[in-house]
């Protein structure tokens, strides 16, 4: 059963049995309603009430700043690859708008010459938008793919791709000095940690930083595979998303902090006509934060179970950490020193992925070679691991090799047994 496994998948991931269990009933009989939390209608103040605890616990867990929203989603990392671009595109044209309506003289766009300012608007958007990819792995190359083709790849910056400097593979992170940071870019996105390069930033990079003022680059993260693992600071991101399926709870919502500065009122998304205008691509509307921001992530209908799930994990984030994600981060740090020195213990046998500067505490990439074999010493290596309840430990279909993704619900008991394998297994190799 359960107890017998420890499952290091990369996602979806273990979840925590009490959780599951509470959940288990919650799909049954919801609160004692007589009705499961999954039937429930999302309209009901019960879906509400979840969306807000759950919203609530993430800020206090994280300590998210009043002065940023969180929505929940559809559409997975993978839509908000799409979702980042679209938005933040309309935010860079509204604040454009604004621009050139002074250059104008005007205060009103009713006012201007309708003509004239979608021709200087459209002059701004051919020679001047950028969007910033830090490629660092295969997420972010797909969200820096994605967004060439939504926009087409003259918008489309590739500051940096690590492959340049590490023989064509992922595995390190170009040193910030070599970026290629455009002058105004709509934004600068990265992904925190690479599930599957098993690379994760050491910490927030410094040529991103706001200035003592305030003002700074817009910068997009994706944290779907590090959330919750440790402190980040909010107040440097314009937005940051997540899928929940790895460290927040169960497939089907994705999470957005973004700061309310980006959301109407302060910064409406320009109309579909002035977009089409321009040349622009128009967002599709369970895309557009502002509209499920307005609705409170309601516009449309929102796996409430599933907000249900991730607001248990973080209520059982909340009590086993008392001082919250620095209390988990401590332990995730300690579970993965503890698998990387049982790696480096024997380098006969194991080859550690990534370089050391950059190894991601969540997705620990390894190869293994016994006698100068390495596809038979992995297939015997996991073979040995599933015999002892420890699975999911295969890599990412397009590495190979082997990936222990230890996630926040790996707990350190599961991270020795782990460990523990890793030296038997080398040993008697
Ligand atoms: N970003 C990262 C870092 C991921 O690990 C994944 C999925 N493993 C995605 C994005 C894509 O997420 P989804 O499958 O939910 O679209």
């Amino acid at each position: 059963d359960r107890t017998d496994i420890t499952y290091f998948g990369a996602g979806p991931a273990l979840l925590p049995t009490d959780v599951l269990e509470k959940a288990a009933q919650a799909l049954l009989n919801f609160n004692n309603t007589g009705l499961g939390i999954a039937e429930h209608s999302h309209r009901s103040q019960h879906a509400t009430d979840i969306i807000n605890q759950a919203k609530a616990d993430l800020a206090s867990y994280l300590d998210i700043p009043d002065d940023y929203d969180v929505l929940f989603m559809s559409g997975g990392g993978t839509g908000e690859f799409s979702a980042t671009v679209y938005n933040l595109v309309g935010a860079w044209v509204t604040k454009k708008k604004l621009e050139i309506l002074q250059q104008l003289g005007v205060t009103n766009e009713a006012d201007a010459n309708q003509d004239e300012l979608v021709s200087a608007l459209k002059k701004a958007v051919d020679s001047e938008l950028k969007l910033d990819y830090l490629v660092t792995g295969g997420w972010s190359l797909k969200a820096y793919q994605e967004a060439g083709r939504l926009l087409g790849p003259e918008f489309v910056n590739l500051a940096t791709d690590s492959r340049t400097i590490n023989n064509g593979k992922f595995g390190k992170i170009p040193e910030e000095s070599s970026w290629k940071l455009s002058k105004a870019p709509a934004f600068v996105y990265y992904c925190d940690n690479e599930t599957v390069d098993g690379v994760e930033f050491p910490k927030f990079p410094e040529s991103l930083a706001p200035q003592a003022d305030g003002s700074g680059p817009i910068v997009v993260a994706d944290m779907s595979s590090n959330i919750l693992s440790r402190r980040f600071p909010v107040k440097n991101f314009s937005v940051v998303f997540f899928g929940a399926q790895k460290n927040l709870g169960s497939t089907g919502v994705t999470v957005v902090v973004i700061k309310k500065s980006l959301l109407a009122p302060a910064c409406p998304q320009p109309s579909p006509s002035l977009l089409r205008k321009i040349g622009l691509p128009i967002p599709p509307v369970v895309f557009t934060y502002e509209t499920i921001a307005k609705n409170n992530s309601l516009y449309n209908t929102l796996s409430i179970f599933d907000v249900y799930i991730a607001g248990q994990v973080l209520k059982k984030l909340l009590n086993t950490y008392p001082d919250k994600v620095d209390g988990q981060e401590a332990v995730a740090n300690a579970k993965s020193a503890l698998i990387y020195n049982a790696l480096e213990a024997h380098p006969n046998v194991y080859k550690i992925v990534p370089d050391k500067s950059v190894r991601s505490r969540m997705n620990i990439c390894f190869r293994v070679t016994v006698n100068g074999e390495t596809d038979k010493a992995e297939s015997e290596f996991l073979k040995k691991g599933t015999e002892l309840g420890l699975t999911g430990l295969k890599g990412h279909r397009s590495v190979g090799g082997i990936r222990a993704s230890n996630y926040n619900s790996i707990t350190p008991d599961g991270a020795k047994k782990l460990a523990q394998f890793l030296n038997d297994f080398a040993t008697n190799a």
